[in-house]
């Protein structure tokens, strides 16, 4: 049969030759560098490493290779008993002697490359020859064997529905067990499907990824499952403790595997670190800039000898923000520097944007000390489109794209509607309304056009539902944010773009000093400027807890998000009472 292969730019292509197989293997980079070997999964070829590799390429010598019977490797005979993982071993030690005979290999695997690479770390006839393991949707066929066995032996309602919950994703395995069926399938229409189901159901890019080995690709492997899994899961190997530091990548959203599998993985790896994604299976074709950034840092910090527990975050949500891009708006003060901060502690890198510059870059110099690996302070007015256009365009370029983004910059403006004049009501929608327009619009179509999801936040408030005859220019503008996270969230959830609105009561910040009131002289307007700064202060509701909501709110992709009690009582109003909150919204404000 005719088998293509997916260009990967600047690859030199070699044979290994061992047990009786030959393996295609393909370097990219400079020899001299680390080196970090990609290990494919199934039904896959090692171009599906392709996006991953070339983002590696500029600071390490990348090698991937075709498994035994995959791509344009040639398959052993006979096919039954040519695929154990002890003739798997044998070939990843012949490729890393061949492209790295004096320095232990930094290994990456993804799906079965990654179940091999749990065999390779865990094996003693590979010690000193691994210098780490990234593990992304693969585990270890022992540790898996010991938590079905765990769950068997003491069942609780909980252990019994996990694994059920496992037995159902693991419906394929079953399958793929039966004699002659699975390679009649891949090699006719489930072959000719694939590419197609891979894009809709994955959401993998139509890039000319599975190659056309595929359906051949799909039949040898087969017996990756047939010559192991059955074995291994009855009789799992006790001593099958990693030697080496491990980086766990978890897609959440994995359809073939729970991430309840890896619950009992500290036993097995003394040195674990642990990355989630909102994202499927596939993830080197779906998340490669994200996959390139976690595999560089733990090599990078492995090869200088540092335990990557020390250098690594470990605050609330480090697994899923660490080494992210996270923009704040009016981040110099109040919900966005706390904000700032949150995601610094969970190890997430910085842009920290406010018209103020000096609260900007101390917002930044402060996110570095709280555990952000890289922070930045910028100055841009959020209503100006173009400095926003400009900044998006530096960010890019310098920082990368923005994996989330928190719209949050605003200014309050109170009195009533026949007080506040034309300026004032441009001035409010400007800033609270048009700078999230703004950020949605240009941050947010470079994420969508990134292709690899993201989230936004916006900072409405609990005035987007409540109304009030205090607040009539604010509230609008308010309302009309909650909305348009409401229709932006329904535009990119096929993007696997999340778009949340977080919607705070009173919240003790600077925004009351500097809010202005319609209708109110310089004097007045002093006055009640205190007068409500005085009442936010009994209130005494912090800023760092809008930002604990935040976090939640992007972990868990939440749509609409009150956040302290008032804000939650008036939602609920809102929806079962709202003649209650109109008859509210008429009383004189306490001022
Ligand atoms: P804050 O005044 O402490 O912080 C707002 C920050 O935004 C400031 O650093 C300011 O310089 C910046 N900013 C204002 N206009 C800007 C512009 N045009 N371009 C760039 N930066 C600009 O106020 P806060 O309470 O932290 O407010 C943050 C967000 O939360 C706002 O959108 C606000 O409407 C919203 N909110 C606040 C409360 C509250 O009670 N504090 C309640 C609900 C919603």
């Amino acid at each position: 049969m005719s088998v293509t292969s997916v260009n990967i730019e600047g690859a030199r292509e070699r044979w290994v030759r061992t047990g009786g197989v030959e393996l295609c293997v393909a370097e990219l980079g400079d020899a001299s560098q680390p080196t970090v070997l990609l290990v494919h999964g199934y039904p896959d070829s090692k171009e599906v490493w392709s996006e991953v590799a070339e983002r590696l390429a500029d600071r390490f010598h990348v090698v991937l290779y075709d498994v035994r019977g995959h791509g344009r490797s040639t398959a052993p005979a006979p096919l039954r008993g040519g695929f154990t993982l002890e003739k798997l071993t044998d070939d990843f030690l012949a490729v890393a002697d061949a492209v790295s005979p004096d320095r232990p290999v930094h290994l990456v695997g993804h799906d079965w490359g990654s179940v091999q690479g749990w065999e390779f770390a865990t094996v003693e006839r590979t010690e000193g020859r691994i210098a780490s393991f990234t593990s992304m949707s693969g585990p270890s066929l022992d540790h898996f064997g010991h938590w079905i066995k765990n769950r068997m032996s003491r069942p609780t309602p909980r252990r019994a529905a996990q694994l059920i919950g496992q037995g159902a994703k693991s419906w394929y395995v079953y399958m793929l067990h039966t004699p002659v069926l699975p390679e009649l399938a891949w090699r006719g229409p489930l072959g000719k499907r694939w590419p197609k189901m891979l894009q809709r159901l994955e959401n993998v890019p139509a890039d000319g990824y599975p190659t056309a080995s595929l359906p051949q690709d799909a039949a040898h492997g087969a017996w990756l499952y047939r010559d192991n899994v059955r074995a291994r899961l009855r009789r799992p190997r006790s001593d099958a403790y990693a030697h080496v530091p491990v980086q766990l990548i978890t897609p959440l959203d994995d359809a073939f595997l729970s991430p309840k599998l890896y619950a009992e993985l500290d036993h097995w790896v003394p040195q674990l670190i642990r990355r989630t994604l909102p994202a499927k299976h596939w993830i080197p074709r779906t998340r490669p800039d994200q996959l390139a950034a976690w595999i560089s840092e733990f090599v990078r910090t492995n090869e200088d000898g540092i335990p990557a527990r020390d250098t690594v975050a470990t605050g609330p949500y480090a697994d899923r923000f660490g080494g992210r891009l996270v923009l704040v708006t009016g981040a110099a003060s109040g919900i966005g520097r706390a904000t700032a901060f949150a995601f610094a502690e969970a190890g997430a890198r910085i842009v920290a944007v406010d018209r103020d510059a000096e609260g900007a870059t101390r917002t930044a110099e402060m996110a570095r000390l709280i555990g952000a690996p890289e922070a930045w302070g910028e100055v841009v007015d959020v209503s100006d489109e173009q400095a926003m256009e400009k900044l998006a365009e530096k960010v890019a370029t310098e920082y990368g794209i923005v994996d989330v983004l928190v719209n949050n910059a605003g200014i309050g403006l109170s009195g009533s509607f026949f007080d506040t004049t034309a300026e004032d009501w441009k001035k409010v929608l400007d800033v609270n309304l048009w700078g999230v327009i703004h950020g949605c619009r240009i941050f947010g179509k470079q994420m969508a056009d990134r292709g690899q999801g993201g989230h936004i936040v916006n900072t409405a408030s609990a005035a987007a539902y409540q109304p009030s005859r205090a607040l009539p220019a604010y509230s609008t503008s308010k309302a009309a944010v909650l909305m348009l996270s409401e229709c932006l969230r329904a535009e990119l959830a096929g993007q696997g773009i999340g778009v949340s609105a977080i919607c705070p009561g009173l919240v003790n910040t600077n925004i009351t000093s500097t809010t202005r009131f319609a209708g109110a002289d310089a004097t007045e307007e002093k006055r009640l400027q205190k007068k409500t700064s005085r009442l936010y202060g009994l209130r005494n509701f912090p800023p760092e807890k809008v930002a604990s909501a935040i976090l939640r709110a992007v972990a868990k992709n939440q749509a609409v998000v009150p956040v302290t009690p008032e804000a939650r009582g008036a939602h609920l109003m809102s929806r079962f009472a709202p003649r209650t909150l109109r008859a509210i919204a008429r009383l004189e404000p306490p001022l």
